[in-house]
C-alpha cells in the first residue's frame, strides 16, 4: 500500500525550502499582487527593505513588464528584458526599491513528466486554480538572499489563494478577496497558490499550549473530505509535539492542486485532488509534510554537508507509522529498505553525507531510505530514551538555525553519553554497506549448556556492527547480538540448550546489502538497473510499440544515457530474434543486464520455454485480469521481468500504472487497475547446524 505513498512523499519534499545562506543581509517584501485567473493576468508592487544599504540583482520572469522602479526613491530606468527566461535587474546599493510589474500568467499545464518530477517553469493561472512557485520569477526576488515578507493577496470573490506563513487578516468586499500574510522567518522564496477554494477551518490548542489554524483549501469536489484531514493535522501536530517540542508556526493548511503534483513549504502542503483522494496519503504523507515543519522548515540542513532532514522524517513518520501498527510491519518496511538498496547499481551509490535532495530513484534510496535506518540502527545503539531526549535537544538547540549532521552526532552523544563519532563516520562518508555472512559455525556440549562458535565476514572495509543473531535451540529460540569490527571474526555464543540452527539479522536491523536469496527479484530491478534490456518476443506492431513505450517509462536511465552507456541497451528483438540477441550483449561490459520481456501471453510462454526458463507461475493464469507482470530469475542470475498481455491494449494500460509498484515481485492488472500484487518470499540467511 505504500509504495505509493513513498512515491508521493518523495515528490512532496522537492520544494522544501533549501536555506543556503543564512548569513547574507536578508530581504524583507512587502508585497501587493492582484490576480485575475479569467484573463491570467497578474499585477503586483512590491517594496523590498534592507537592514543597511547594499546592492541587489532582482529576477523577474520576462513573462512581465516592469511598470515602474524606485531606488531610495529615485526613479531608474529598466534595462530593457530578454524574450523569455528571467530579466535580471541589477542594482545600486540602496535600503529600499519599489517595483511595480504586471503580466500574463502561463496557462495550467499538466506539465510533468511520467515520474511526476517539477518540469515547472512559469508561474500559472486559470480558473481551476493557479501555481506561482518560488523561482518561476512571479515576483522580484532578491538573487542570493534569505527573503522575509508581507503579502497581501487581491482575487476575485470566488478564488481563495495563500502563500506560506501566518494569515494576518482575510475579508470579502466588492466582489474581492483580500488576504494579507506573513511569513518573518527566514526563506529562500515565496510561492503562491490560488484556486475556487472552499476553506474549512479549525482552530487547535496544542500540546505545548499554542493554538494553530488549521485548514483545508479543498476544491468542491472533495471538500467532503476536508473533516478528515482537519482530524489527521490535528493528530500529527499532537504526535510531533510531545515527541520533539512546540510546533514551530501558527498555521497548517492542506491545499488542492488541479494538476497531480505534490510539494510541501513551511505551514501547508500543496497536492493534487486525485492524490488527496488515495487514503493512505492522509494516513503517510500528510504526517511527514507536517514533520517537515520541524525537519527541513524548522531546522535547516546544511545542504553543503548532506541533507539529513528527509531520512529523519522518513524515521519519525512514514516508518514510525508502521512501528506503531506492528513489529512485523516495521521489518517489512526495512527489508523494502534493504531490497531497494540491492536493486540499486553499485556505480549509483554514494555516500550519505553528498545526499542533497532527490534526483532519480537511486537518490531516493541513500537520502530517504538508507539516511531513516541509519537513525533506526542509531535508536537500537543508544535505546529509546536517549535517542528521544537527542531528538529534543537537537530541536530546542537548533530551532530556525542551519545544522548539520555534525550538530545531530553531537545532540545524540550528549544525551546517550556515547561517543558516536565512528558510527556516524562509517554510514556518512562510505559508499556501500557491508556484505554480511554466516561463513561457519561449530557447537559443542560443554559442563551446563552449549557453546556454539560463529565465523562472520562481511567484506572490506569492516564496519562495527552489532549483529543480532537468533538461534533455534531445543528449547526454544534466542537472540543474541554480537559485537563485529573485522572482516572475519568468530564469537562465541554460551547457550542453556543444543543450538539448531542460526538465522542472520532475521529482522533486518542492519543496513547491509541482503544476499541474493534475501532479496528476491522485484520490478525495480529492472527499473533502476544501469544498462536494462527489452526484449519483445510479439511480433505485432502494436504489442511492440506498446512495448517500448513502457520500458520507457518504467527505465529510470533517460534514453540518451542507456544509449551513451553500451550503445546497446534498449534493443527490441523480434519474434525469432532472441539468440542473436544474447550474442549481441556478449560483447557488453554487463553480461547479466535485467531484463524487461514484454509481450503477448502465448509469446511470453514460448520465450520463457526456449530460454529454459521456469514457466509462467501457476498463481498467474492467463486468464486471470488483462495483464500479468513477474520477477524471475535466469539460469545465468540475470533478473528478469516478464510482462504478458492478452492484447496490444491491455499492454499499453500499464505504462501509467506499472512504476509505482517497483516493491512488488508480481501483479496483476485488469486494464491500467491493479487488481493483485505480492513479493516473493524472501529466504533468510541461515546456517544448519543439525
Ligand atoms: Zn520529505
Amino acid at each position: 500500500m505504500t509504495r505509493l505513498a513513498a512515491f508521493f512523499a518523495a515528490v512532496i519534499c522537492a520544494l522544501a525550502f533549501p536555506v543556503a545562506a543564512l548569513a547574507a543581509s536578508p530581504a524583507a517584501h512587502q508585497i501587493r499582487v492582484r490576480i485575475e485567473p479569467d484573463s491570467r493576468f497578474l499585477e503586483g508592487r512590491d517594496s523590498i527593505r534592507f537592514d543597511a544599504p547594499r546592492a541587489a540583482t532582482l529576477v523577474l520572469s520576462a513573462r512581465f513588464r516592469v511598470d515602474s522602479l524606485l531606488v531610495d526613491a529615485r526613479r531608474i530606468e529598466v534595462p530593457p528584458k530578454p524574450d523569455r527566461g528571467f530579466q535580471r535587474i541589477a542594482l545600486p546599493a540602496a535600503r529600499r526599491i519599489d517595483l511595480r510589474w504586471s503580466g500574463e500568467l502561463a496557462p495550467i499545464e499538466r506539465n510533468l513528466d511520467h515520474r511526476g518530477t517539477l518540469t515547472y517553469a512559469e508561474p500559472t493561472s486559470g480558473k481551476e486554480g493557479g501555481f506561482l512557485p518560488s523561482g518561476s520569477g512571479w515576483y522580484p526576488a532578491v538573487d542570493g538572499s534569505i527573503e522575509s515578507y508581507e503579502l497581501e493577496l487581491d482575487l476575485p470573490a470566488e478564488q481563495r489563494g495563500l502563500v506560506p506563513g501566518r494569515l494576518i487578516e482575510e475579508s470579502q468586499a466588492a466582489g474581492r478577496y483580500h488576504a494579507r500574510f506573513e511569513f518573518r522567518r527566514p526563506a529562500e522564496g515565496i510561492t503562491l497558490m490560488a484556486g475556487p477554494y472552499r476553506i474549512e477551518e479549525r482552530r487547535v490548542r496544542t500540546a505545548a499550549g499554542s493554538e494553530v489554524r488549521l485548514r483545508t483549501y479543498f476544491h468542491a469536489e472533495i471538500a467532503g473530505l476536508a473533516a478528515g484531514y482537519l482530524d489527521s493535522i490535528a493528530g500529527y501536530l499532537d504526535l510531533y509535539e510531545r515527541w520533539i517540542g512546540a510546533y514551530p508556526f501558527s498555521e497548517f493548511s492542506v491545499v488542492s492542486s488541479p494538476t497531480p503534483t505534490g510539494f510541501g513549504m513551511p505551514t501547508l502542503t500543496y497536492l493534487g485532488i486525485d492524490v488527496l483522494r488515495l487514503p493512505f496519503i492522509r494516513a503517510t504523507s500528510l504526517g511527514h509534510e507536517v514533520l517537515h515543519n520541524w525537519w527541513g522548515n524548522g531546522v535547516y540542513p546544511d545542504y553543503a554537508r548532506g541533507n539529513w532532514s528527509e531520512g529523519l522524517t522518513n524515521f519519525m513518520a512514514d516508518y514510525a507509522y508502521r512501528e506503531r501498527a506492528s513489529r512485523e510491519a516495521a521489518s517489512a518496511m526495512r527489508l523494502a529498505w534493504l531490497r531497494d538498496y540491492a536493486a540499486m547499481p553499485p556505480g549509483d551509490d554514494a555516500p550519505l553525507a553528498r545526499f542533497n535532495s532527490r534526483t532519480h530513484g537511486a537518490s531516493q534510496i541513500v537520502g530517504y531510505n538508507k539516511s531513516a535506518m541509519l537513525f533506526f540502527m542509531l535508536r537500537d545503539a543508544v535505546g529509546e530514551t536517549a535517542f528521544d531526549a537527542g531528538v529534543r535537544g537537537f530541536w530546542s538547540a537548533h530551532r530556525f538555525r542551519v545544522a548539520s549532521w555534525d550538530d545531530l552526532r553531537r545532540a545524540f552523544e550528549r544525551a546517550s553519553g556515547k561517543n558516536l563519532a565512528a558510527f556516524f563516520e562509517q554510514w556518512l562518508a562510505r559508499t556501500g554497506a557491508p556484505h554480511l555472512r554466516i561463513a561457519d559455525a561449530q557447537s559443542e556440549s560443554v559442563a551446563g549448556g552449549w557453546q556454539l562458535s560463529v565465523t562472520l565476514i562481511q567484506g572490506t572495509p569492516a564496519y562495527a556492527l552489532s549483529v543480532p543473531l537468533a538461534v533455534s535451540t531445543a528449547r526454544g529460540e534466542i537472540t543474541r547480538r554480537v559485537e563485529l569490527s573485522r572482516e572475519r571474526e568468530t564469537v562465541v555464543l554460551e547457550l542453556p540448550a543444543e543450538p539448531l540452527q542460526i538465522t542472520l539479522d532475521p529482522e533486518f536491523r542492519l543496513l547491509r546489502r541482503l544476499a541474493a536469496a534475501e532479496a528476491p527479484p522485484i520490478l525495480r530491478d529492472v527499473m533502476l538497473a544501469e544498462h536494462p534490456r527489452l526484449i519483445t518476443p510479439s511480433a505485432n506492431a502494436a504489442v511492440q510499440a506498446a512495448a517500448r513505450k513502457l520500458a520507457a517509462r518504467l527505465f529510470e536511465r533517460p534514453q540518451a544515457e542507456r544509449i551513451v552507456g553500451s550503445g546497446l541497451a534498449l534493443t527490441r528483438i523480434a519474434n525469432n530474434g532472441v539468440k542473436s540477441c544474447i550474442d549481441a550483449f556478449a560483447s557488453m561490459q554487463d553480461l547479466t543486464p535485467p531484463t524487461l520481456v514484454a509481450g503477448l501471453h502465448a509469446d511470453i510462454d514460448a520465450w520463457l520455454a526456449r530460454e529454459g526458463m521456469t514457466a509462467r507461475p501457476a498463481m498467474l493464469a492467463t486468464t486471470r485480469g488483462s495483464a500479468q507482470v513477474w520477477t524471475a530469475r535466469a539460469g545465468d542470475g540475470r533478473i528478469v521481468v516478464l510482462v504478458s498481455a492478452q492484447d496490444a491494449p491491455s499492454l499499453a494500460a500499464l505504462s501509467a500504472p506499472l512504476p509505482h509498484y517497483g516493491r512488488e515481485s508480481y501483479l496483476v492488472f485488469e486494464g491500467a487497475r491493479m487488481i493483485e500484487r505480492g513479493t516473493w518470499p524472501a529466504q533468510p540467511q541461515v546456517w544448519r547446524l543439525k
